[in-house]
């Protein structure tokens, strides 16, 4: 690891002033640190930004959370309010990582995390979103847990945070402090597809601050799924974040009811939350049954892309959509 030099701000004033020349800012460590040890990051100084007044989870009288940068993974799910209004939220953090991580990890962090592209996390080979212009190897090579949607040939790695993907179904919005002051992001704005800059996993500009993340009141019942390689402890292959309202009579198993409002966004298929807008218009006003399901999460996959050993996304997501959104069927 090269030196570096560690600054823990007591402002935010202070963060963003010493925030220059090639230095990040440092939430939890849970990624920086590790991705330091591996020559991935070479920051020459941290700017401590895990005690910053941001700690907090605020409700405001409308239902709207507001969740602080510095609120670690492990409060944030075990949070009542949250776990009771925004379920889909808090199951999607405890689906993240482990325990001792999650203890550790911080709200802010998670969303800017970097993907476990592993030619990403290893520094003796090329990769665009490491080293602009040495080419991707991920597309002819290992790239099994990569992404389906919205790749480009540049890179096609995935965004690896779970929390990431119900924010994108919950309409939240992020708050950012720069040098020019604050402004709130869209979530859909947040992240990016990789076009011909991978390297640039977000929207935010130099220096800028994650605060906090905004979510709206959700009158709905919602729940996040994760497909992965092991039970526990492991990145999703895809998942689905689902809420769904229907109105009118609905059978356990069989017809009824129609679908009033619906949020869907699926994670562990592209460089970005990919929220599901193509499939939540077929689902708005149809028959909530399973063919109507079934035709909206084919309606979102047309637009996917496998790569050699990755086709097997593309019926998983078909199957995981319409398997939640039966689920939430009968809760709704
Ligand atoms: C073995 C392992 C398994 C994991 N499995 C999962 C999983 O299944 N699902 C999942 O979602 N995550 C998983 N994680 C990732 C873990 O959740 C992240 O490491 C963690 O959320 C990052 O948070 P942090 O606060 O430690 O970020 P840090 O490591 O401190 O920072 C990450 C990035 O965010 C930047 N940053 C931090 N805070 C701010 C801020 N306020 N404003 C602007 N920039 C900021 C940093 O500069 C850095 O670039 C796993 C991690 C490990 C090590
Ligand atoms: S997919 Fe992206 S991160 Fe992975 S090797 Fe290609 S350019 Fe690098």
């Amino acid at each position: 690891m090269r030196p570096f030099v560690y600054e823990r701000p007591a402002n935010v004033a202070d963060a963003l002033e010493l925030h220059r020349d090639g230095a990040l800012y440092l939430g939890g460590g849970t990624n920086l640190v590790d991705l330091m040890r591996l020559g991935v990051e070479e920051p020459t100084r941290l700017v401590d930004v895990s005690r910053l007044p941001y700690g907090e989870i605020e409700v405001r009288p409308d239902g709207t959370l507001v969740i602080g940068a510095a609120v670690r993974n492990s409060d944030l799910a075990a949070d009542r309010t949250v776990r009771e209004t925004h379920p889909m939220l808090a199951q999607a953090v405890l689906m993240g990582a482990s325990g001792q991580i999650r203890n550790q990890a911080t709200v802010g962090g998670n969303l800017l995390q970097r993907t476990r592209c592993s030619y990403f996390q290893d520094a003796s080979k090329p990769c665009n979103k490491r080293e602009p212009g040495t080419g991707c190897p991920a597309r002819e090579g290992e790239h099994h847990n990569l992404a389906i949607l919205g790749h480009s040939p540049e890179c096609v790695a995935t965004h690896p945070s779970d929390m990431a993907v119900a924010l994108a179904a919950l309409d939240a919005s992020v708050r950012v402090r720069g040098r020019d002051g604050e402004r709130t992001i869209p979530f859909e704005e947040f992240h990016r597809l990789p076009g011909g800059e991978p390297e640039r996993d977000s929207n935010l500009r130099d220096g800028d601050l994650v605060t906090a993340v905004e979510v709206p009141p959700l009158a709905m019942p919602s729940r996040y799924r994760k497909v992965r390689e092991r039970a526990s402890f492991a990145f999703a292959l895809v998942s689905v974040a689902a809420a769904v309202r229907t109105v009118g009579a609905t059978v356990p198993d069989g017809e009824g009811g129609v679908v009033r409002d619906v949020r869907l966004a699926l994670g562990g298929v592209a460089h970005k939350p990919w929220r599901c807008r193509r499939a939540e218009d077929v689902l708005r006003g149809a028959p909530a049954d399973e063919e109507t399901f079934l035709r909206a999460a084919e309606a979102e996959l047309e637009a996917a892309e496998p790569l050699r050993d990755n086709a097997y996304k593309v019926p998983l997501a078909r199957n995981l959509i319409v398997r939640t959104l039966l689920d939430l069927r009968e809760a709704s």
